[in-house]
């Protein structure tokens, strides 16, 4: 097995010369990469640039902050063929490691906008090298740079940031770096969703666990499943009584709290996204609380509600024939059950 520490530049659509296509909004214009085996050392490096086949004048974030030229590329091979190689370089099963979350969603979108498929048919279990550094060194949830988290394990500089495969050296040099433990933090890449229940992703993790759910026609359809807005307890499987119901503050993120008698306060998140195929899906984080957060999320339910409340209220005063209208047909009604009575 081989860890393919990865990173791209991309270029965008420029509005005033060039179209966005939605299908692929950031063309990969470099593949950088450091090949490691099993034990994290460092056994080989991949670097190619790509010639655009979408976006063919530079976005100027990409100019200034890459230093790639448009003529740099020109004499270039087009993706597929750097695609085909580099996967070839990979090896069997390669696991690939990125600095933070995106790249191999944005690399995914390249191969189907090029037809080459996707690297997985399921969500691909990868490591996020800029969590597992907030896990190890930070307070978990702080997302450093790579350039400040170089800094902070004192990593000579020797070579400059930003190019794909200076920076997927860099994020190489900290994954050796991190202790053994902490690598059971895996993420997982949703460019491919689960097709059915068979596919969905359930994780205990240390301090929490994770599922990835299949995908739905609508939003809706993803709210009234029983299994995605049940609250089993994780650790013990029983199920539990939600001591504070489902709330939101913006449609996207959803949460409860309920109670184990065994464990405790356990919290449940729901996040809704929409895949690449347009299906509405759900991740959903549960933990455990002290009596602090449980005293904290209670006040952010009461918020969320009254939002809610005035949401409803100001929606009203904002159309208020709806509403009359609404009393008019209601009094007609109670009319037409007077006339009907009469009638008898
Ligand atoms: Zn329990």
């Amino acid at each position: 097995m081989n860890y393919i520490v990865l990173d791209l530049e991309w270029n965008q659509g420029n509005a005033a010369k060039e179209a966005q296509d939605p299908a692929m909004p950031f063309e990969v214009i470099e593949i950088g990469a450091v090949k490691m085996d099993s034990r994290r050392r460092k056994t080989g490096d991949f670097s190619r640039l790509i010639r655009p086949s979408c976006y063919h004048t530079m976005h100027f974030i990409t100019g200034k902050l890459v230093h790639i030229k448009e003529e740099d590329l020109r004499d270039e091979a087009a993706f597929p063929e750097v695609f085909r190689d580099f996967m070839e370089w990979c090896g069997e099963g390669p696991v690939f490691c990125t600095w933070g979350p995106l790249d191999l969603t944005e690399l995914q979108r390249n191969m189907r906008w090029h037809s080459l498929g996707a690297l997985s048919d399921r969500p691909l279990a990868f490591y996020d090298v800029q969590k597992l550094f907030a896990i190890a060194c930070q307070n978990r949830r702080d997302r450093l740079s790579l350039e400040n988290a170089v800094d902070m394990l004192g990593i000579e500089k020797s070579i400059p940031f930003h190019r794909a495969h200076d920076d997927a050296f860099y994020t190489a040099e900290i994954f050796a770096k991190l202790p053994e433990q902490v690598l059971a933090n895996q993420s997982y890449d949703c460019f491919v969703i689960p097709r059915d229940r068979s596919e969905e992703i359930h994780v205990v993790f240390d301090t929490y666990a994770k599922d990835i759910y299949r995908g739905f026609p609508e939003k809706q359809d993803v709210l009234s499943d029983q299994g995605i807005m049940g609250t089993k307890c994780y650790l013990c499987g029983k199920e539990l009584e939600r001591k504070v119901d489902w709330f939101t503050s913006n449609g996207r993120h959803y949460y409860s709290v309920a109670y184990c008698p065994v464990h405790g306060f356990m919290k449940s998140k729901v996040r809704l996204f929409k895949s690449d195929d347009g299906l509405a899906y759900a991740v959903k984080t549960k933990k455990f609380l002290t009596d602090t957060e449980v005293a904290a999320m209670v006040k952010r339910a009461d918020k969320a509600r009254q939002k809610e409340k005035y949401l409803a209220y100001q929606a009203k005063r904002q159309h208020p024939q709806m509403q009359s209208q609404g009393r008019i047909q209601m009094q007609s009604q109670a009319q037409g059950q007077v006339q009907v009575q009469e009638q008898v």
